[in-house]
């Protein structure tokens, strides 16, 4: 029987969880490390502790299974937004046509952040690491302004100074977000800046330069390091930013056993960096790889303009373009890369999470890609549904889910589905207005196109017998 009253399933605050998955310690074949731009030779500690809270540093080569989320985090949580629900998408089922309890669909709420994602799950931790180790400000890049938005929200929650690089497309193009930044105290700058080296050549020859992303590291990158009270900070791709983002999954296993579910049969979440999809997942993962739940589906869905995973090589590339950020071995389409201006702009990174790339390697998941408008459709379809208008980004996870439900109602399987509303789209309503209006374009990424990018990368040799 379904029942409509129990098909929102919470949780007190007091049973936030204790503990992050690390799955390092856990994975098929062994984690590659991280090195320094500049000689391709693995960052040593200090170096990596000039960048980065040293905590994050020490947490992402930890080999211990299960990390203590520190109470001070969890207290932040509890006051705030955590736990996020967990829903059965009742109403998304019925307009599939799907009745009774054979396929259930299930979604974890992390629109629910005071910033509308789930990047706050990362940010208070890094904030907290930061403050406990007595620095001053974080700086950061932002292109989409989520990730800005949590992190200016992180710092303002341990009075921290928070310092975002916006691209300069999106800081004109999403007055929003930018507002929101500056109303958590964040100081705002539109990338090229000329504030930095790095942005005032490009700044100083056209004060009106969209940007990239690339640049923009390079520009938060440049300035944290001018102080030893501030640090850089990541909002995905690192093994600290997957760490932090597990108390998704691991808050989704307590709920569905109170929903009755054992495990689900397919786990889907959309991929940029990997963060949202790998917290949701990876407590999954453990156990798949651990033969605990051995047919477990892990799905990760990207956008056809930048498939990173279903379509990049796995080699050692570059974190950004100007060459300042670590490299790292991953599923990349090269730093140069350039994708199509899709609206998803969280998926439009040219690599994946390292943890990501080997567990694909592994078979322990797997990727698939979407066209924007029909990823944009099936926002449309689940917002009428569920009442709640997803990001770009989130909505290539609602179309997957959809076309997963489909296929199993057509074979009448029984199949329970979760994924990972990471986002609301209230701040990217111009993705809808082009598709309600038929301006949304469809970009499809060419084999040819991205050999010519990995080429003329200038992709870096790495010797791995150094290690
Ligand atoms: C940033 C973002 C993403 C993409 O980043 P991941 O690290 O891959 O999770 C996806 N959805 C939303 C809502 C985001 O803000």
């Amino acid at each position: 029987m379904v029942d409509y009253f129990n098909s929102r399933i919470f949780l007190n605050p007091n049973e936030i969880p204790k503990e992050w998955v690390n799955i390092l310690p856990d994975l098929p074949s062994p984690m590659t490390p991280l090195l320094n731009p500049m000689d391709g030779k693995p960052a040593p500690f200090e170096m990596a502790c000039a960048v980065f809270p040293k905590e994050c540093v020490l947490q992402e080569v930890s080999q211990e299974p299960n990390i203590p989320i520190p109470n001070e985090i969890r207290e932040i949580f509890a006051k705030t937004y955590r736990p996020t629900p967990l829903h059965r998408a009742l109403g998304l089922e019925r307009s599939l046509g799907i009745e009774g309890d054979d396929i259930q669909i299930f979604y974890k709420n992390e629109s629910v952040s005071p910033t509308g994602s789930h990047k706050p799950n990362t940010a208070i931790a890094q904030a907290y690491y930061a403050k406990k180790q007595g620095l001053q400000e974080l700086v950061t890049e932002t292109g989409a302004g989520q990730w800005g938005s949590g992190l200016s929200f992180g710092c303002s929650q341990f009075d921290l100074k928070c310092i975002v690089y916006m691209v300069r497309a999106s800081f004109l193009q999403k007055p929003g977000r930018k507002i929101l930044m500056r109303s958590f105290n964040a100081e705002v700058h539109a990338s090229p800046s000329r504030f930095t080296d790095s942005g005032k050549i490009f700044y100083e020859k056209n004060p009106d330069h969209p940007g990239s992303l690339g640049l923009a590291i390079s520009e938060a990158v440049e300035h944290s390091l001018r102080s030893d009270k501030a640090r850089y900070s990541l909002g995905s791709v690192v093994n600290f930013v997957l760490l932090h983002q597990t108390i998704v999954g691991q808050e989704a296993k307590i709920q569905l056993k109170k929903g009755g579910i054992q495990t689900p049969d397919m786990i889907i979440g959309c991929m940029g960096g990997g963060s949202n999809f790998g917290g949701l997942m990876l407590p999954f993962a453990r156990d798949k790889i651990n033969g605990i739940t051995p047919d477990i589906d892990i799905i990760g869905v990207e956008p056809r303009a930048c498939p990173s995973v279903c379509k990049g090589i796995y080699r050692w590339d570059f974190g950004d373009t100007a060459k300042r950020a670590p490299i790292a071995k991953m599923h990349t389409l090269g730093h140069t890369f350039i994708p199509s201006p899709i609206h998803a702009g969280g998926l439009r990174y040219h690599g994946i999470a390292p943890i990501i790339s080997i567990l694909h390697n592994n078979n322990i998941l797997r990727a698939v890609m979407h066209h924007q408008t029909e990823v944009i459709e099936a926002g449309i379809k689940f917002a009428n549904a569920e009442g709640i208008i997803p990001a770009p980004e989130c909505a290539h996870a609602v179309k997957e889910t959809i076309d997963q439900a489909l296929k199993a109602k057509e074979a009448n399987e029984k199949k329970v589905i979760l994924f990972n509303f990471s986002g609301h789209g209230f701040f990217d309503l111009l993705a809808y207005k082009e598709f309600m209006t038929g301006n949304l374009i469809d970009y499809e990424l060419p084999t040819d196109e991205i050999q010519k990018a990995l080429n003329s990368s200038e992709m870096p040799n790495i010797d791995e017998s150094q290690f």
